[in-house]
């Protein structure tokens, strides 16, 4: 088989690059290791920036997102049982939309779908040939036969864990990598929101955070120990810690019920540096991971599609490489921007040190957050999402 872009990996970076491809008549396959049930059934990601919606319009997958998503003009900070708000709408004029990762990818995999673009679902031992030479190739095994995906360029977005990276010496990549001492417990029910905004909780018990997907789906998180099982988490003890950590207001409209998903997710920052090698191109986790306090990482995997969609259709259409040369550059001034924001807010609002010194800076930081116009629109600015 032949392609002009082989893509590694259905998450939101390789099903919104394929999409975007599609609709500038660049051909392009996707070698996917699960199911597509498996990947529609991952609870991730929910907030989605300005730019990254946008993006979404251009690829002809936004309809169901602007009709079902929630529009979130703010958002609130409660620190020590006192509630703060901070409006995304008054200080940058801007908003993001509250719409879960897994109802954006079945509109991407429903787009793919109606294009009749190929995916290859259950592809196994996916490996990468000749990337540095002008004809890759890609191997894998599907229904027990072996086949080759000859190819123009490789988009490796298959996420941290995938093969795209680690393919490539370790002697060409600078892993720069922070690793939390926590983890995030999550769950999600079907109990109404405590409120229309999400809540950022800083309390010496821990972070927590009162999110949602819908009117009637919540998503609550609690900071937890990295050693923590979650056999030993039932829905009654997961309400039990989560109570005394919110204020009065939210405490008395929390609905309770049971979890239809738990799961816990270490926190780390991760930056891979160059995101290019010859004609493998990084994209989305695969190349750089933040922890989810700033709803960052699938904006920053939309935003690395952006540059790659772009530069991909120049060298197509215009003939120039302008764009493949300077994606790895381009794309990595915003995932650094962005790693800054996860990392400051995750440094903000979770209880990592139990030295004095630390939390009051912690809440010295907070109480400058809520009192100066300067720090609220930096925060509003980064939370929404900055210019491509
Ligand atoms: C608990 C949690 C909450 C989050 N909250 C937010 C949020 O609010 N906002 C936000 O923006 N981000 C959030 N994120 C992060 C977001 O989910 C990820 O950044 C996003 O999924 C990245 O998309 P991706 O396509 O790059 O990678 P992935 O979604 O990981 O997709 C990679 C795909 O590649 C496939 N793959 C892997 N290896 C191979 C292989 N060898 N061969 C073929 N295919 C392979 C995988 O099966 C997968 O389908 C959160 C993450 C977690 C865990």
């Amino acid at each position: 088989m032949r392609t002009q872009v082989a893509i590694i990996g259905a998450g939101p970076a390789g099903l919104l690059l394929g999409q975007l491809l599609h609709k500038h008549g660049i051909d392009n396959v996707i070698l996917e290791r699960q199911t597509g049930d498996y990947v529609l059934s991952r609870v991730r990601a929910g907030v989605i920036e300005q730019v990254t919606q946008d993006l979404l319009d251009e690829a002809g997958v936004g309809t169901r997102m602007h009709r079902d998503g929630l529009v979130h003009e703010g958002v609130q900070i409660c620190v020590d049982g006192v509630r703060h708000r901070l409006s995304f709408k008054e200080l940058v004029g801007k908003s993001v939309m509250v719409y879960g990762q897994t109802e954006l990818t079945k509109d991407l995999m429903d787009g793919r779908a109606a294009a009749g673009a190929p995916t290859v679902y259950s592809a196994q031992d996916v490996a990468l040939h000749d990337v540095l030479t002008a004809r890759p190739r890609v191997s894998y095994r599907a229904e027990g036969k072996a086949h080759e995906l000859a190819c123009d360029f490789i988009a490796g977005c298959d996420g941290f864990h995938g093969v795209s990276r680690k393919s490539v010496p370790a002697s060409a990549i600078t892993a720069n990598e922070r690793v939390y001492p926590l983890g995030w417990l999550g769950i999600l029910t079907d109990t109404p929101p405590v409120s229309d905004e999400l809540i950022y909780v800083r309390h010496p018990l821990g972070f927590a955070l009162c999110s949602m997907r819908s009117p009637t789906r919540s998503r609550y998180y609690l900071q937890c120990s990295l050693a923590e099982d979650i056999e030993s988490w039932p829905d009654e003890r997961f309400w039990e810690e989560l109570k005394p950590r919110l204020d009065d207001e939210a405490r008395a409209r929390l609905v309770t019920g049971p979890s239809i998903e738990k799961s816990i997710a270490p926190l780390r920052s991760f930056v891979a540096e160059p995101m290019r090698f010859g004609a493998l191109f990084l994209a989305g986790d695969a190349a750089h991971i933040v922890p989810p306090t700033g709803a960052k990482g699938l904006n920053l995997a939309a935003s690395d599609v952006q540059y790659l969609a772009r530069a991909l259709v120049e060298h197509y259409a215009e003939k120039s490489d302008a764009g493949l040369d300077t994606y790895s550059e381009r794309a990595l001034k915003r995932v650094w921007k962005a790693e800054r924001f996860s990392w400051w807010m995750t440094m903000l609002l979770h209880r990592i040190s139990e030295n004095s010194f630390d939390r009051n800076i912690q809440l010295a930081e907070l109480d400058y957050l809520f009192r100066s116009q300067a720090a609220a629109t930096a925060f509003a600015e980064n939370y929404v999402g900055l210019p491509y």
